[in-house]
């Protein structure tokens, strides 16, 4: 295995080319953005998610990729896009509040690093948020948790991938494969192609239609999320991640705060970043941080989340179309580094890695979606897109 062509420069394909580079294979990058992460890895509200993760199996392969972020960061650039924070959820009412002990006794069990704390420690954890806000007895926090600068991360690891070899070519959409005796032997691209060993498909929302190419179909839907960010938060910062009913917040690297909701995402088929969505994201926000009205909204973008049929990624290559390896899966910024990494050794060496085995592409998928996000987004959304 000397050469790898990756299609998509995300999360997913800058951990994988950066191991496939490290460990020898001569990589090119085809994307069809102007810049890295230009794609939903540059619209996402990027937290580590573990604790949201079942079956056993899954959840330990999402703490594997937490925990890679923490030794890579330390590797290669410092810790400049993983951020230690604290994590503070709390809910509205008996029901949501059952399902939230629930999940963090799960978590505990499992040796999650999670507690009951009295809403008092939000003083502590988060002192820029309105006491008032949390109507609750009890909060849960999660106190080895993390946000990701995820442009950042795909930066660092492109370049680390630069440094042992691999080039990145911007700007240029992969249009078709080639075949050669049914095996995929290259991308196509207007006026250009490229040959490889093995074409690695990490186009994220898009990777079905490469799938396509190839005549095989991937498991895969749409769901589009939208992430507003404000300029500095005057006054005391953000230090925690906050996990409030129906909002979600985390501090940005330039001060701001990033928010996200999954009932305002439940409503946004068809819109765009332009509509009164941002401005709803914001207003629930300041009830929570009432220092955000005195923000503006500095960003907002829509981003497509690639969500595999049953919620767990899609990783290996098909039998009917050798040559072209799938990395495709929903919280892949908290999965990249494992993903990444195991899926480069399974390419270089040909021999299967145990610890993906229950995500290969063609396995049988069941209708009901596993991962307990997901399916909390399927509860709100009418209709599930497909
Ligand atoms: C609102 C929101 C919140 C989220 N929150 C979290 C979270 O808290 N934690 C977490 O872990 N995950 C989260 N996610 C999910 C996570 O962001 C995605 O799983 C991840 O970014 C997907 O990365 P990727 O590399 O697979 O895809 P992408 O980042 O989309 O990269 C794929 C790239 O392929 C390129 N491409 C596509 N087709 C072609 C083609 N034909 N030719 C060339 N290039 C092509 C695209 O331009 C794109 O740049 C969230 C997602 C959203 C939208």
């Amino acid at each position: 295995m000397d050469s790898a062509v990756v299609v998509g420069a995300g999360v997913l394909g800058a951990c994988v080319s950066h191991h496939l580079a490290r460990a020898g294979v001569r990589v090119v990058v085809v994307e069809e953005g102007v810049r890295p992460a230009g794609g939903t890895s540059g619209a996402t509200f990027s937290t580590d998610v573990t604790h949201l993760k079942t079956p056993y199996t899954y959840y330990r392969l999402n703490r594997q990729g937490a925990e890679e972020h923490r030794l890579l960061s330390e590797t290669l650039d410092g810790p400049a896009w993983r951020h230690p924070a604290p994590l503070v959820q709390w809910a509205d009412g008996d029901a949501a509040h059952r399902a939230l002990r629930e999940r963090a006794l799960r978590a505990m069990g499992w040796g999650h690093d999670c507690r009951f704390a009295a809403p008092s420690v939000l003083r502590e954890l988060a002192p820029a948020v309105d006491p008032a806000a949390c109507a609750a007895d009890e909060v849960v926090v999660y106190d080895s948790a993390a946000w990701f600068d995820a442009p950042r991360f795909v930066r660092t690891l492109l370049d680390a991938a630069g440094r042992h070899g691999a080039e990145a070519h911007y700007g240029v959409a992969v249009t078709g494969l080639t075949r050669a005796g049914g095996r995929v032997t290259g991308v196509v691209a207007v006026a250009r192609s490229w040959s490889a060993d093995v074409v690695v498909n990490c186009a994220g929302p898009g990777a079905d239609r490469i799938a396509s190419f190839a005549g095989v179909r991937l498991p895969l839907r749409r769901v589009p999320g939208l992430v507003t960010e404000t300029d500095p938060l005057p006054g005391t910062p953000l230090t925690a991640i906050v996990a409030a009913p129906d909002i979600d917040l985390r501090p940005t690297p330039g001060g701001g705060v990033l928010a996200l909701s999954w009932d305002v995402d439940a409503r946004l088929d068809g819109a765009d970043a332009t509509d009164g969505a941002p401005r709803e994201l914001h207003r629930r926000a300041g009830a929570v941080l009432p220092g955000l009205a005195r923000t503006r909204i500095e960003d907002a973008r829509i981003g497509v989340r690639p969500v595999p049929r049953d919620g767990l990624p899609l990783v290996g290559a098909m039998p009917r179309a050798p040559g072209l390896y799938h990395l495709v899966s929903h919280s892949a910024v908290t999965l990249a580094p494992v993903l990444g990494r195991l899926a480069a050794r399974e390419i270089t060496t040909g021999r299967p890695a145990t610890e993906l085995a229950p995500y290969r592409p063609d396995r049988a998928v069941p209708g009901g979606v596993q991962d307990e996000n997901l399916r909390a987004m399927d509860r709100r959304r009418p209709a599930a897109s497909p």
